[in-house]
């Protein structure tokens, strides 16, 4: 019984922060969103103080519904950097975000700022990323 339970609340950490809707497609959604870039991970080690294979780690995958009007494909990096500059996070907790023990699988409607001609459109991004950490907690 204790196993069970442990298993179950070992389920549960993981599962917590998912939102119960993409739960049911989370991993054909998943799998249908490209990973970020080597060049994004390099620049996320440049943005935070953990190295890029802590970032690899993580399986973050992203997608914006829409393009910059200049031709740019927004990325990981655009979208967090956005989220730095005006302010709707800061880097503190964007990094505690990510590195908390959960499983993340998200769609959001916010501005997303150009990182090649520095327009702001407003887009629906879609992000992924996993931390198993919760399972080195028994
Ligand atoms: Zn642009």
């Amino acid at each position: 019984m204790k196993t069970i339970w442990n298993h179950l609340s070992k389920i549960f950490c993981c599962l917590v922060f998912l939102n119960p809707l993409s739960f049911v497609n989370a991993s054909s959604v998943v799998q249908s969103m490209p990973k970020i870039s080597t060049e994004d991970l390099l620049q996320l080690e440049d943005t935070f103080t953990k190295s890029a294979d802590e970032f690899k780690s993580l399986d973050i995958r992203f997608k914006a519904e829409d393009r910059c009007e200049c031709g740019h494909t927004f990325t990981f990096i655009d979208f967090i950097n956005t989220a730095i500059k005006m302010g709707f996070h800061t880097k503190d907790f964007l990094l505690k975000n990510m590195f908390e023990p959960s499983n993340q699988h998200r769609n959001i409607r916010k501005p997303i700022l150009c990182s090649q001609c520095g327009q702001r459109k407003m887009t629906r991004s879609f992000y992924s990323y996993r931390n198993w950490g919760c399972s080195d907690t028994d």
